[in-house]
């Protein structure tokens, strides 16, 4: 049978089922559908809600016409975002100047319409209208980092990353503190349809834990029996707990001042708590450490605080030969006094800064936070506090106060 007898066929059965012949193929003439037109479900509405931060402290919801979702372009309907310490910093202070802009870069949401060149995700795995998504970071590929060290993505000059863009007139749904936002040409993402909401929701802390993680065991200063100093116990050390303990690491000793954020550490792999609030002088805690690393000092630390004081004390905890990883001041918080003879030079330490994530390591980060569910880890206890769009800056007011661990906005009308 050919392909006219088969349209012949369907015809006849269709008029039999329904009195009616089938529609006749477009003809060449017919107007051709607009050419861009997305794919879709069907159900968007005509505009959308953001968050804009117009000025420091005060988050206002503002509406705005959904742009048309250009061939390269994706529409997502926001499920939640996780509260950043960067966000707070903006809302804070703006040191990156950003104002007015549509913060939240922790998002995730499900794909309500897409252009047609989006076939796969940024690892090629391939996506769908309802699917769920992540977005990460996006590399400019033209600054000095990017020609010249294309290995170190996460140095590029010029970063893209969704909640941390200029507003602009033509797409004002940048961020992920809003309902529906529009992911542009050139962003990178991610398929996560098999994860719940809260997993999703942590994995781009997760990756700025996985990336610190890696750049402290390229050292080769952290074999498997190695004991770890974790100083802080806010989102970003207990993630490093967590990446700790999956990969395998049994001596984690976590440094904090509050009982809740010591008992959790405990859940997330911890071997050893030091309240540092028992403790008279770092002298007392350094012994403390000593106690149970033969009197040497940990193998390693990871500085986790954006405290200049804690930044100061962190040496102090690492043995000779030893190494230690900073990775807490995401923002400039300050200068901290050490000693570069007693502290660095004498002790041979081996140091190294951790800075954000490259796209790539999204893939180990989302196995991470899948891991973390098979191993028991209560990862998703590190979300405290929920907020809706309309109550942003009561979110930024408890996450300052330290009120709780993990704060999260979340589309009620999702
Ligand atoms: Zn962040
Ligand atoms: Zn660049």
């Amino acid at each position: 049978m050919n392909e006219s007898e088969v349209a012949a066929l369907v015809s006849q059965v269709l008029k039999e089922m329904t009195g009616q012949a089938a529609p006749a193929p477009a003809a060449a003439s017919a107007p051709a559908a607009k050419a861009a037109a997305p794919v879709s479900n069907g159900d968007i509405p005509k505009t959308a809600h953001v968050a804009m931060l117009t000025a420091l402290h005060k988050f206002e919801v503002q509406e705005y016409p959904i742009p048309p979702v250009g061939d390269d372009d994706i529409l997502v309907k926001v499920e939640g975002c996780g509260v950043c310490g960067t966000d707070v910093h903006e809302w804070n202070k703006d040191p990156f100047g950003l104002i007015p802009v549509v913060l939240g870069h922790e998002g995730t949401g499900t794909i309500v319409a897409m252009g047609k060149n989006i076939k796969t995700d940024t690892q090629g795995n391939p996506v769908k209208i309802g699917d769920k998504i992540v977005t990460s970071v996006a590399v400019c590929n033209s600054c000095a980092m990017c020609r010249l060290h294309p290995e170190l993505p996460n140095l590029c000059e010029n970063a893209r990353i969704q909640g941390l863009l200029p507003d602009k007139e033509s797409n004002h749904l940048q961020g992920w503190f809003s309902d529906y936002m529009l992911i542009e040409k050139g962003a990178t993402f991610f398929n996560v349809s098999d994860m719940t909401l809260d997993q999703r929701m942590l994995i781009e802390l997760a990756a700025v834990a996985v990336h610190a993680v890696r750049r402290a065991t390229d050292t080769g200063l952290m074999p498997l029996g190695a004991t770890i100093v974790i100083q802080g116990m806010g989102p970003v050390g207990l993630m490093v707990c967590a990446v700790l303990k999956t990969r395998g690491y049994r001596n984690i000793v976590a440094v904090d001042g509050s009982e809740m954020r010591l008992e959790m550490a405990h859940k997330f792999g911890a071997s050893h708590i030091i309240n540092y609030t028992d403790f008279k002088s770092t002298e007392e805690k350094v012994n403390c450490v000593k106690s149970i690393t033969y009197g040497l000092g940990a193998d390693f630390a990871f500085q986790c605080t954006g405290a200049p004081p804690a930044a100061a004390e962190v040496w102090k905890f690492v043995r000779t030969g030893g190494g230690m990883c900073e990775m807490g001041f995401f923002t400039n918080n300050g200068d901290c006094t050490i000693n570069p003879h007693l502290d660095i030079c004498s002790k041979e330490i081996t140091v190294v800064g951790s800075w954000t994530y490259g796209a790539l390591e999204y893939p180990d980060t989302i196995s991470f936070v899948k891991q973390c569910c098979e191993m028991g880890i209560p990862l998703t206890d590190l979300i405290t506090h929920r907020y809706g769009l309309d109550e942003m800056n009561e979110a930024m007011e408890t996450n300052v106060a330290k009120k709780g661990i993990k704060i999260a906005y979340v589309n009620k009308n999702f």
